[in-house]
């Protein structure tokens, strides 16, 4: 499959964006940066609502270069806003299908049906006056009003900036089951690691109109060369399943390539993949097993990089199995006490495990 290639640039006023990054055709890209970092701009860039120099293919089609600039409407797109635009005077069915109505009959991918069912919209969908849904309601007819149009892309900025964090929280599992069930690309604007986290499987971090890495989510937040695993929630992404479970004591083992961790219990059958995120703060070192410790997960590991956080801390990167990375942030002197170096094998404390869905 072709993948989403762009390379992008434009000047407004003392704002200069150059970006060029490569998405992969199927799951969830996000375009991650702090605020005033461009992804607005290359967002609107990509949908063609500005008209920046450079090139873009999406699908293996050209929607921009030098001799095409196909305009925004004939861009197979759905474009979600910060803050939803729903049409006030239409009903919440009449903005469905609005959406809807654009698109010739034979070129409908997605039954209204379907989308309400994903998007939990059936209590919704009489109701005559849009302004009286909370902002998270709004945000999912939105949303389902971008599907309805038969998108070959979907673009997102920003979806849940405008909501508080319990319409952010009820939200968040509508977005989850979309990455399951779409089979079209996402790019989504974000400048919050937690909806990254949760979302993601590609990463595009930008930084004042730059991208300074693309990647695949869990291998580009363990670069150490990067800001991101400095943040204080900077941490490591591990994609597992559910093993087992202890009844007794409510937990469940999740298993991942290289080794398993004990989680809070998860209420799934045997095999459900889940996504677990363990934060570098919470992640110990010993150089040996340790002996009648309180935490139950302690994973054999291999030191790959140390590096120099500030004048009292580290982050070390491991390995656990061969392809699971996990960040560590210790003090110095716990360095220079245990003589950590790369190379050296190491036990990894887990202290805490946060299940991501
Ligand atoms: P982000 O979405 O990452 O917060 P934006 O893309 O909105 O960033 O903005 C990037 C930079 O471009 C900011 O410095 C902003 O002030 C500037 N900018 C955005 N739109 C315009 C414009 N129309 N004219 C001039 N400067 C702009
Ligand atoms: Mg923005």
């Amino acid at each position: 499959m072709n993948w989403i290639r762009v390379h992008l640039m434009m000047q407004l006023d003392s704002f200069a964006l150059d970006a060029a990054f490569s998405a992969p055709p199927v799951g969830v890209t996000a375009l991650f940066g702090p605020s005033g970092s461009g992804k607005t701009t290359l967002l609107r860039c990509i949908a063609g609502l500005e008209r920046a120099q450079g090139w873009l293919r999406v699908h293996g089609e050209p929607w921009q270069d030098e001799k095409t600039f196909m305009p925004v409407h004939m861009r197979p797109l759905g474009y979600v806003f910060q803050e939803a635009s729903l049409f006030p005077h239409l009903s919440v069915r009449a903005n469905l299908e609005y959406g809807l109505k654009r698109i010739p009959l034979s070129e409908r991918k997605v039954p209204l049906e379907q989308v309400v069912e994903w998007l939990g919209l059936s209590r919704l969908i009489d109701r005559k006056n849009p302004a009286l849904l909370s902002g998270g309601e709004r945000q999912r007819v939105a949303i389902g009003r971008a599907l309805l149009t038969s998108p070959r892309i979907l673009l997102m900025d920003e979806p849940l900036s405008a909501l508080d964090s319990n319409s952010k929280q009820e939200i968040l599992p509508y977005l989850e089951r979309l990455h399951r069930e779409l089979n079209i690309p996402m790019l989504y604007v974000s400048h919050a690691m937690d909806e990254v986290t949760r979302l993601a499987d590609h990463l595009v971090l930008l930084d004042k109109g730059k991208v300074l890495a693309s990647g695949a989510l869990g291998e580009t937040l363990a670069r150490l060369d990067l800001p991101t695993a400095h943040f204080d929630d900077a941490g490591a992404v591990i994609e597992a399943a559910v093993a087992q479970q202890d009844e007794k004591y409510h937990l469940t083992r999740l298993d991942f390539a290289g080794g398993f961790l004990w989680a809070g219990k998860v209420d799934q059958p045997f095999g459900t993949r889940v996504r677990a995120r363990v934060l570098a703060r919470d992640v110990s070192i010993a150089t040996q097993a340790p002996q009648g410790s309180s935490i139950n997960n302690i994973l054999n590991a291999r030191i790959e990089e140390i590096l120099d956080e500030g004048p009292d801390k580290v982050i070390v990167r491991m390995k656990v199995g061969d392809s699971q990375t996990l960040l560590s942030r210790i003090t110095r002197r716990s360095r220079d006490h245990l003589c950590l170096v790369a190379g050296m094998y190491v036990c990894a404390q887990v202290k805490s495990v946060a299940l991501m869905a």
